[in-house]
């Protein structure tokens, strides 16, 4: 961990000052400050504690770019880190739903064929202050843009959340803070490819975070063409862990199908998909594909999106078509990359 302390819970802030024979007490205006910004009005013992400490108390991440969708419920940052990394990070939605899309990872080490951060490969983990510092640069634009603050976290950027545990959860431990940032447990949302020990690692988390699967196939054989860790983590496997989240939880699993048209769109899927999720609590959500350059599959016919929905309905599944938003300008789910050649042109 760096010399910025935005990665660390109030606790740990306290046993900092403590250490440094400055009053716990002090750890209330710090982490507030660190984490919602306003004023650094603060004297005594804790104005001479940081000024000692010297340098930014704060990750930094610069925006290098902002690219609004054309129709402006998306806005695409790319962020640098202090080594020089980019990062995508993105802010969606509408009145009273504003939510952020964090990245955990500077590219993601999974390599699911069709995802555009899996095909830029794995750099390296993002620490807690770089997750962080992306959810209040999205909630600074979220207050200006919108007069709102961010109400739901999505762990659905760049990387693989729980490839990057201890980070991701130290971050998010510290944005759902109610003295910080205070963003309630049930709005985070984690989404994996399927890392199953890190599925059971987040079912004894303490916090209730929502967990999302990301299936798009229901046999081992077909899942497996798509993402090639399905070798590491079988369905029975993940399925088990799935069934242990809830049964530990008592919530639901979101489950992720990304449609391919002629791959994962046919109706015998949907049939196997059923009978894979018989008496599980689980939501759906259809994904249409949306387009990258390292991937020659499309997205079905929204005949086909229909069809393949309503096999799930007729078999009593929760079933959900996400609204495809952001894909004009590449902020859509898995077109996030910050490879050079892939950017995409501002919307005039
Ligand atoms: N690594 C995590 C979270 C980031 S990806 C995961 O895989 O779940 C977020 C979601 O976007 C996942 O459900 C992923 O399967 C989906 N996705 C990836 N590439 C996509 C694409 N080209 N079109 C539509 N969804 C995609
Ligand atoms: Fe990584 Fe998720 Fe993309 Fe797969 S879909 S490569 S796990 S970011």
């Amino acid at each position: 961990m760096d010399g910025a302390l935005d990665g660390r819970k109030y606790e740990e802030l306290g046993e900092l000052l403590a250490a440094d024979g400055v009053s716990r007490a002090h750890a209330l205006p710090l982490f507030r400050w660190i984490q919602t910004g306003g004023e650094k009005d603060m004297r005594g013992p804790l104005k001479r504690w940081i000024d000692a400490r010297g340098g930014d108390l704060r990750t930094r991440v610069d925006q290098v770019r902002e690219t609004p969708s054309g129709d402006g419920w998306t806005n695409k940052f790319l962020l640098g880190m202090a080594d020089g990394s980019e990062v995508e990070t993105v802010l969606m939605g509408f009145s009273g739903r504003l939510t952020a899309c964090l990245s955990t990872q500077v590219g993601c080490a999974m390599g699911c064929v069709f995802c555009a951060t899996g095909q830029m490969g794995f750099t390296r983990h993002l620490s807690a202050g770089e997750i962080v510092a992306q959810a209040r640069h999205v909630a600074d634009e979220a207050k200006s843009k919108h007069g709102e603050r961010i109400r739901n976290l999505v762990m659905m950027g760049m990387g693989e959340p729980l490839h990057n545990f201890d980070e991701t959860m130290r971050a998010l431990d510290v944005l759902t803070d109610t003295r910080g940032m205070c963003i309630g447990a049930t709005k985070v949302t984690v989404s994996t490819v399927g890392h199953v020990p890190g599925i059971l690692k987040l079912a004894r988390h303490p916090q209730k975070y929502s967990l999302a699967v990301s299936l798009h196939g229901a046999t081992d054989e077909e899942r497996g063409k798509l993402i090639p860790v399905n070798r590491r983590w079988p369905l029975a496997d993940l399925m088990d862990a799935c069934r242990e989240y809830t049964e530990i939880k008592g919530m639901e699993v979101f489950i992720a199908w990304t449609l391919i048209g002629g791959v994962n769109d046919d109706l015998a899927q949907a049939e196997r998909l059923a009978s894979l999720l018989k008496g599980m609590k689980v939501h759906v959500n259809l994904i249409p594909l949306n387009p990258t350059d390292g991937y020659g599959g499309e997205a079905p016919a929204d005949e086909r999106v229909d069809a393949f929905q309503d096999v799930l309905l007729d078999a009593g599944l929760p079933v959900t078509v996400r609204q495809r938003r952001g894909i004009d300008v590449a902020a859509g789910c898995g077109q996030l990359s910050t490879t050079k050649k892939k950017e995409s042109k501002p919307v005039k």
